[in-house]
């Protein structure tokens, strides 16, 4: 059912050419900085090619750059920036499309799950979608007390499989990618206390500094959950940006630890995918959700 409806409101964003009048004029000026999770290379691969013949692809860093210096003279118009959630290992097999098309995404990653055999505490099997979501509004340690009751789920626990990128992957990666912090662990933030969250922000960032030897200026929220603390703790921090799930496009009076994001759906074929760059399907799912706490699209 929910598979019908987002082709059917896909055909008719395409049908209606919505997205072309989005495309050439509204992106003139804005930049859309699209975020993935876990994509497969033949879903990435269509992705790209069509924006590669539509849009410029552009760095975070260059975005960040410009709204800091407030002046998007060099940004060309109809401009993205690619940005891949939480280290899954699945990203490795990206590579091939980022090396062709010549594009550097950013990969924000959980710096305390890659590398390890640790899991993503919300890749747990056996729980619904709603109950992940209630997850996420209970007080941190709240929320690992209930994953360790009902799935004997540990942050720090050791599994057989592993699901994030390891070391060897991200250094074959590193010149083709820019990795950048999304917390040590992925727990949501304005539901951590103060010391849990200048932790997770600040340890994130001094741990994918060391293992990679590189500069992290940019974050994101895991989940997309912020409140003004955490962006205070961020600014503290030393980053420069910081990327939200606030769907929309990013412009030179966006705040830049406020930016603003257009998720696509890691499995949306070309037509979901074009009709999703006019953030019309993520727009209208989260207005039924509000009202009907049902996911439509
Ligand atoms: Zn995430």
């Amino acid at each position: 059912m929910r598979n019908f409806l987002r082709n059917v409101t896909a055909t008719l964003i395409c049908l209606s050419g919505i997205h072309i009048l989005i495309r050439e004029f509204l992106c003139r000026n804005r930049v859309a900085i699209l975020t993935y999770h876990d994509t497969k290379p033949t879903v990435f691969a269509k992705h790209i090619a069509y924006l590669s013949r539509h849009y410029t692809i552009i760095s975070l860093d260059t975005l960040v750059a410009a709204i800091h210096q407030k002046d998007f003279s060099q940004i060309p118009a109809k401009s993205v920036v690619i940005t891949i959630d939480d280290g899954h290992a699945g990203n490795i097999e990206l590579l091939p499309i980022f090396k062709q098309y010549r594009i550097r995404p950013t990969l924000f990653v959980c710096t305390q799950i890659i590398n390890t055999h640790r899991h993503f505490w919300f890749k747990i099997e056996g729980q619904s979608k709603a109950e992940k979501e209630k997850l996420k509004r209970l007080p941190n340690a709240e929320r690992l007390a209930r994953l360790k009751q009902t799935a004997d789920f540990e942050p720090e626990k050791v599994y057989p499989d592993r699901q994030a990128l390891n070391i060897e992957e991200m250094k074959e990666i590193i010149a083709d990618v820019d990795f950048q912090p999304h917390t040590q662990f992925h727990p949501i933030l304005p539901y951590c206390t103060e010391a849990e969250c200048r932790q997770e922000i600040f340890g994130s960032k001094a741990d994918l500094e060391k293992l990679l030897e590189i500069e992290c200026p940019h974050f994101s929220y895991p989940n997309g959950d912020y409140t003004e603390r955490e962006i205070e703790i961020v600014e503290a921090g030393g980053f420069r940006s910081a990327r939200t799930t606030v769907i929309g496009w990013n412009t030179l009076k966006t705040a830049p630890y406020q930016l603003k994001t257009i998720p696509i759906a890691d499995d949306a074929g070309l037509s979901l995918f074009r009709a999703q760059l006019t953030t019309i399907p993520q727009r209208l799912n989260k207005w039924v959700n509000s009202l009907f706490n049902v996911n439509l699209l």
